[in-house]
């Protein structure tokens, strides 16, 4: 499979080429040159697969030559055993037509261990198979930098440095960082805020000489890699609940709409994945965009639901470079004028395509953590406040009968447990695996919101 860049003007690359690369080189995303397609036929014969043959089945025509399809099974067997359940992702029903698909049964209780897991494995195999390191870094507000250490922890190929802010992540959050004590592993509290770490981040990839001499690398999630896993697990949602055969609706607590454009992926490899619910908390900018057909920047605003806390939706792009018949001219334009007007307009066209497939919600803090409540209440489960944006957006959409809804349960409620706790009573409790996570030793170096001081404790800790 070759990957092509949503703006037209990078080379095309193998997977394993596109998985070291990130982002392209004319500033683009990678997309697959064509879906790979799955019939009716094939997708009934893939029902009641083990996840995990079922994760080859889906990715293999995406990895394609690029990674021996024994190697790519060993990885995923691996990736998958570290999740605490045996389904990996597992269903739980609510009521007569919703369903809640369990994504936090990885090593750091949220859904981006899903995709880091297999992501990390990849690295370290394609990096040891060319003799070469690299030097990953990565800014975090909390999820995903846990899940990116966790990913990468005693692996031979590479080091992970990771910017969290001083004081500002859960405690949860900061202990499954600073409690990974692997020799490749290097927390950096900074003191300043998630935006100082990420332009931190930013200033030392675009540091030339510092980032040839540093060999840096990122996991972030316009990584094609990261989409690829998580098509898997609508497949295997589809598949259990209507044998491939009936459609079904997903609702997606969406940030950088990395999630929901792999619902959107494996509906144009074939799944019949019904609609899309987009949805947000009070950082809305797809919500808007939806309703006006404008995208517009805003500043970010803090909310329960911190990882989508965002101000750019970075994987929209993708569809965008869909929505308009894969015309990479028009999306460049569109990208390249968002620095400096701050929104760029759909065409009627794109706007069209878009609002058939995808419905947007925006949900506040009153209304988390009233369904918080509510959810606890119907059915006695605790949810976490991302995931309770998905429930309250399931509830706003119309009803579709005969289609059932699945809203993505993207964080373990001991995650968030004080908004747990306010809306129900009763602090959740971290499942057994992580008790201990309270009393472990922590390892973290604390530095000033300063380039040069980060720079130096980075070379004087690459081996
Ligand atoms: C990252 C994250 C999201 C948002 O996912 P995107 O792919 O960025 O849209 C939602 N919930 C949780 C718990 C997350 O960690």
């Amino acid at each position: 499979m070759k990957y092509i860049s949503t703006r037209g003007q990078a080379r095309e690359l193998e997977f394993d080429q596109a998985l070291l690369a990130g982002l392209a080189e004319d500033g683009g995303l990678y997309v697959p040159y064509y879906w790979p397609q799955f019939s009716a036929h094939v997708l009934a014969g893939m029902a009641g697969l083990p996840y995990a043959e079922l994760a080859l089945r889906v990715m293999q025509p995406l990895t394609g030559a690029a990674i021996a399809p024994d190697t790519l099974k060993r990885l995923i067997d691996e990736s998958y055993a570290s999740f605490d359940h045996v389904a990996v992702t597992p269903l739980v029903q609510l009521d007569h037509q919703n369903w809640l698909l369990e994504l936090f049964h990885g090593p750091t209780l949220a859904f981006k261990d899903v995709a880091l897991q297999l992501v990390g494995r990849l690295f370290d195999h394609v990096l040891t198979a060319r003799k070469e390191r690299v030097n990953i870094l990565v800014a975090t507000s909390g999820d995903t930098g846990s899940a990116a250490i966790h990913a990468i922890r005693g692996r031979d190929a590479a080091n992970i440095f990771v910017l969290h802010p001083k004081g500002r992540t859960s405690e949860i959050q900061r202990r499954q960082m600073t409690t990974v004590l692997d020799s490749n592993v290097h927390n950096i509290a900074i003191e300043g805020t998630f935006d100082d770490c990420q332009n931190l981040v930013k200033a030392m990839f675009n540091h030339a000489a510092f980032r040839a001499r540093a060999r840096l690398s990122g996991m972030n999630s316009i990584n094609w890699a990261r989409v690829m896993p998580q098509i898997v697990y609508y497949f295997h949602t589809v598949l259990a609940l209507g044998g491939g055969q009936r459609p079904i609706n997903f609702s997606v607590p969406t940030g950088n709409f990395g999630d929901i454009y792999a619902a959107y992926a494996a509906k144009r490899m074939g799944l019949p994945v019904h609609r899309m619910l987009i949805a947000t908390n009070n950082n809305d900018i797809l919500a808007r965009t939806l309703a006006t057909g404008k995208y517009t920047l805003c500043e970010v605003q803090p909310t329960l639901s911190p990882s989508m806390d965002i101000q750019v939706s970075s994987n929209f792009e993708r569809l965008l470079y869909e929505a308009n018949s894969r015309n990479a001219d028009s999306v460049r334009a569109q990208m390249e004028s968002l620095p400096q007007s701050g929104s760029f307009t759909l065409s009627p066209g794109a706007h069209d395509y878009i609002t058939q497939q995808f419905s947007a919600y925006r949900v506040d803090e009153a209304a988390t953590l009233n369904e918080i409540a509510r959810t606890f209440a119907e059915t006695g489960m605790q949810i976490d406040p991302h995931t309770a944006v998905g429930r309250a957006a399931a509830r706003m959409h119309t009803r579709e009968p005969g289609i059932p809804m699945v809203t993505l349960a993207t964080a373990h409620p001991a995650k968030f447990p004080e908004a747990v706790e306010k809306a129900t009573g009763i602090r959740p409790q971290l499942p057994p695996r992580y008790r201990d996570l309270l009393n472990l030793p922590e390892r973290c170096t604390i530095l000033a919101n300063d380039l040069a001081s980060v720079e130096a404790f980075i070379e004087a800790n690459i081996q």
